[in-house]
């Protein structure tokens, strides 16, 4: 009896995965998309905490981190934020911008995540949830060659290519475990070293369950060997270290470097509004005037009131003593700290809390069409790639860009049908 064989079978119904299979279906292709979780796109429903910001007018390559960004440039191009606001007003999710972040209209990921599986179902796609891929290969085929083979405990599924959607290992929770590692490794692919990323930072310091829940403006700056890496905007303390966009922003840094045993510090400036010396000016004011009330009264209304007894108490200064004890020298010494409060980074948090991951496989082992130097017909998407991004719609991004190249390509290749009209 012949075997069934689709055009592609894709592993992992999530972003990247849903994307590849739509333009591969759209030019004609046989699609089957294999998917371990309940749900399809089961993490678009939590990205941007439930509004999913899934793209940015504004991109450069220092918004990307991993592979030479000159291979990613011509597959993010190939697919530019243009072409996926455009992509997803045809689908149905009308696009609402916030100073250069994309979000649909509804404000509700949800409608990213149904609008993808409601076209991939329109144009025919087989999608089958709850079924977990357990080993991918190639076997040799009478027609075609050879064919992918994806084995799962639901049965064996074959396909003239094969498209490796998996995710990374960031958010397990939502499907992404990392056993697609290696199944790209049991092509020979080579997997670098992954490591979580837009994750927490742990620190130390008995202070910061004091501070645990404050917020406010200021800058990160972590340093690593001779290289430092900076970002600005709302810091978060909490109980363990560190969080807030900013410290996202550089976490992958710090993730790697500790990884191997290198030394992270952060250093912040908690009020980077004031320069140094009108800082300086401003607390040595509040002494002289209010000399008459503690020093964390005189301090109160400048920094969170809990950052002003923390920072007092760690320039040696007593909070509930007269602020008229203190002069020039101790508002020099509170500033020093206020603009250069440096921590030692012992940790980040792991894969369960991180929204990206850094790793995966180099994107020299992949041509622009995201398809496998070493195996003609493999392809890989998403975060399976070594590329990251930061956050404000960059990794997004990639998922759309690398699954329209993969599936354009394939489309092209092994399409078995006629084209089926993309317009409702
Ligand atoms: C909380 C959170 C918020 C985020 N917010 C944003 C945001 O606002 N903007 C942004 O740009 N990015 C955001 N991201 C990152 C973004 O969601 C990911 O980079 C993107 O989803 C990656 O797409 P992917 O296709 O590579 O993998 P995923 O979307 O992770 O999909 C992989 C799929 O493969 C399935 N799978 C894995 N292994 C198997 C197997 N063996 N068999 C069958 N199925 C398998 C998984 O269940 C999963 O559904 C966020 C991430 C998280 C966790």
């Amino acid at each position: 009896m012949k075997k069934q064989v689709f055009d592609t079978v894709v592993v992992g119904g999530g972003a990247s995965g849903l994307i590849a299979a739509i333009f591969s279906a759209r030019k004609g292709c046989r699609v089957l998309i294999l998917e371990q979780k309940d749900k399809l796109c089961k993490k678009i429903y939590a990205t941007g905490n439930g509004k999913c910001n899934f793209t940015n007018k504004d991109w450069q390559a220092s918004y990307f981190r991993g592979s030479d960004f000159s291979l990613a440039e011509p597959v993010l191009r190939s697919f530019s934020f243009v072409d996926t606001l455009a992509f997803f007003k045809e689908i149905g999710v009308y696009p609402k911008e916030r100073n250069g972040y994309y979000y649909p209209a509804s404000e509700q990921a949800s409608s990213v995540a149904e609008n993808l599986v409601r076209e991939a179902k329109r144009l025919g796609v087989e999608c089958m949830t709850g079924v977990k891929v357990n080993r991918v290969y190639r076997e040799p085929y009478i027609d075609s060659g050879t064919v992918f083979v994806a084995e799962t405990d639901a049965g064996i599924y074959r396909g003239r290519s094969m498209v490796l959607s998996t995710g990374g290992k960031a958010s397990p929770a939502h499907g992404s475990d990392g056993s697609g590692y290696p199944f790209a490794k049991s092509f020979g692919h080579t997997v670098i070293p992954v490591f979580p990323a837009i994750v927490q930072l742990k620190a130390d310091g008995k202070f910061f369950k004091t501070l645990a829940g404050v917020r406010t403006d200021g800058r990160v700056t972590l340093h690593i060997g001779k290289e430092t890496y900076s970002e600005e905007g709302e810091l978060l303390f909490a109980a363990y270290g560190l969080s807030g966009i900013p410290v996202m922003q550089v976490s992958r840094f710090a993730s790697v470097a500790l990884a191997n045993k290198i030394p992270v510090t952060a250093e912040l400036d908690l009020f980077s509004v004031l320069k140094e010396r009108e800082l300086t000016e401003e607390i040595a004011r509040r002494f002289r005037i209010m000399k008459e009330n503690t020093a964390e009264e005189a301090l109160a209304g400048l920094c969170n009131h809990k950052l002003n007894y923390v920072m007092l108490q760690l320039c040696g200064m007593e909070p509930t003593k007269k602020a008229g004890s203190y002069g020039q020298k101790e508002a020099v010494t509170l500033t020093e700290k206020i603009k250069h409060f440096t921590v030692k980074i012992t940790d980040t948090n792991g894969f369960e809390q991180a929204q990206a991951c850094t790793g995966g496989v180099p994107l020299n082992e992949l041509t622009e069409s995201m398809e496998s130097r070493l195996v003609t017909g493999l392809f890989i998407t998403g975060e399976l790639a070594d590329i990251d991004g930061t956050c404000g719609g960059y990794n997004l991004q990639w998922a759309w860009s690398s699954g329209a190249a993969a599936g354009k390509k394939i489309g092209g290749t092994y399409a078995s049908h006629s084209t089926v009209e993309t317009k409702h």
